[in-house]
């Protein structure tokens, strides 16, 4: 009835004769499969900046991610609801997700990084922000409430109003509210957070199932538990074990998650422990996506350790700063030594750009500040790490997920990024 589901493809640990927790696997929707590992781009306010819907198609994307917190401030839920959901609203038919709006809202408090390479004398306080920073948001137990970015109209979410938001925006697969630390946060306060983390779980499960069942002529929405923790084993371990056990009673249903998202500001240096306690105390046959992750080392780590779905704003934003991926590292292509390269951006990639244009064009155009600068460069970074993790997805499958892993990382980070 349910209309979503999970099934695991082939397991690292079988291809590769390994402990590592990588599998393949599908998750099907009502508005499609994706095969996993997947990298899913990032549409913020219902669009992929400066690309249209059917280029992503062609790119490969195989679901475009929006999120709550902007769609929220505007258009407004009412407006994507009426316009029969997100995915119709921005003309995309196949998997749509949207996050909760956690994030958004609560980095509008300390405008934190999603990675950060920790160091010893890094500050810690709970109530540390970003020099010059305006703290936008408060939170307490039954929810957040937030200045808008836009005009400074308060706001407020809860968990039942993240839940209501984000069944009017109507995307496949949807996030849980959490509060959202950072690592400087206090271990007492990481305890206390977790906690308010779990409760609000509960009560987005409640509220998702009753939602549910009042919108039962809409295509089955899929809810995914974000679990926290910040960087302590225990408290990451006990996230995932409340959250990947949660049945909360509704009407006589026992209502679970769907899926898991791994949240939280991540140490870079240890993402890949991170992933794997979760991933160990997780139900084996549920997804798990990582979010705001999308660097390529950060991927391999990702999928290495049992991530199956990934999003990040980076490709697209680096795309409008004229930084491109290519596999011999991050370039950037407004640079003097491209004004008269008439090679593609990348010889080995398949996209459009690459197929039509010359790094010389491409150089030329955001020099002279052309808006299809940005077009042509989005497309083409969307298309190398959609590509990178199909790529991953096929060496699973192989078995030679490691020699992939070496070669690729081996080769683009060879060179420093001078992007
Ligand atoms: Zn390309």
């Amino acid at each position: 009835m349910s209309q979503f589901t999970f099934e695991v493809g082939k397991t690292l640990a079988t291809t590769t004769s390994t402990s590592s927790l990588g599998r393949t696997g599908t998750i099907r929707t009502p508005h499609g499969d994706i095969q996993t590992p997947a990298f899913i781009p990032v549409g913020t306010k219902a669009t992929v900046k400066s690309v249209l819907t059917g280029s992503m198609k062609d790119l490969g994307a195989q679901a475009l991610l929006a999120n709550a917190y902007h769609l929220y401030l505007q258009p407004g839920p009412e407006i994507v609801d009426e316009a029969g959901g997100l995915g119709k609203f921005m003309n995309w038919d196949g998997p749509t997700f949207t996050d909760s709006g956690g994030f958004q809202v609560l980095s509008l408090g300390v405008g934190f990084k999603k990675v950060i390479a920790m160091n010893e004398d890094t500050f810690r306080s709970d109530e540390v922000i970003a020099d010059k920073k305006e703290r936008l948001a408060h939170v307490d137990d039954d929810g957040v409430t937030f200045k808008s970015h836009l005009d400074g109209s308060m706001h407020r979410f809860t968990p039942e109003i993240s839940m209501k938001v984000q069944h009017k925006l109507g995307a496949d697969i949807m996030f849980a509210f959490d509060e959202c630390t950072t690592l400087h946060n206090t271990r007492k306060y990481q305890e206390r957070s977790l906690e308010r983390t779990r409760l609000w779980a509960q009560r987005c499960l409640t509220a998702h199932h009753k939602l549910t069942v009042e919108r039962s002529h809409r295509p089955y929405q899929a809810l995914f538990g974000v679990l926290q923790g910040a960087q302590y084993e225990d408290l990451r371990r006990k996230g995932a074990r409340d959250l990947g056990s949660m049945k909360v009673p509704v009407d006589g249903a026992d209502v679970e998650f769907d899926g898991f998202g791994m949240g939280g500001a991540l140490d870079k240096g240890n993402l890949g422990t991170i992933i794997s306690w979760l991933a160990e105390e997780l139900p084996f046959n549920k997804p798990r996506h990582l979010l705001g992750i999308g660097e390529p080392d950060d991927l391999f780590v990702g999928v290495e350790n049992g991530a199956d779905t990934f999003d990040c704003v980076a490709p697209s934003r680096q795309a409008r700063t004229s930084a491109v991926f290519t596999e011999d590292g991050r370039v950037n292509i407004s640079n003097a030594p491209y004004r008269r390269d008439f090679n593609p951006i990348d010889e080995n990639c398949d996209c459009y750009t690459c197929a039509h244009y010359t790094r010389a064009y491409v150089n030329h155009l955001f020099r002279s500040k052309e808006i299809l600068a940005a077009t042509l460069a989005t497309i083409h970074n969307e298309r190398f790490i959609v590509r990178l993790v199909d790529r991953m997805r096929v060496s699973i499958v192989n078995g030679q997920f490691f020699d992939f892993k070496n070669d690729f990382l081996g080769r683009f980070y060879a060179k420093r990024d001078n992007a």
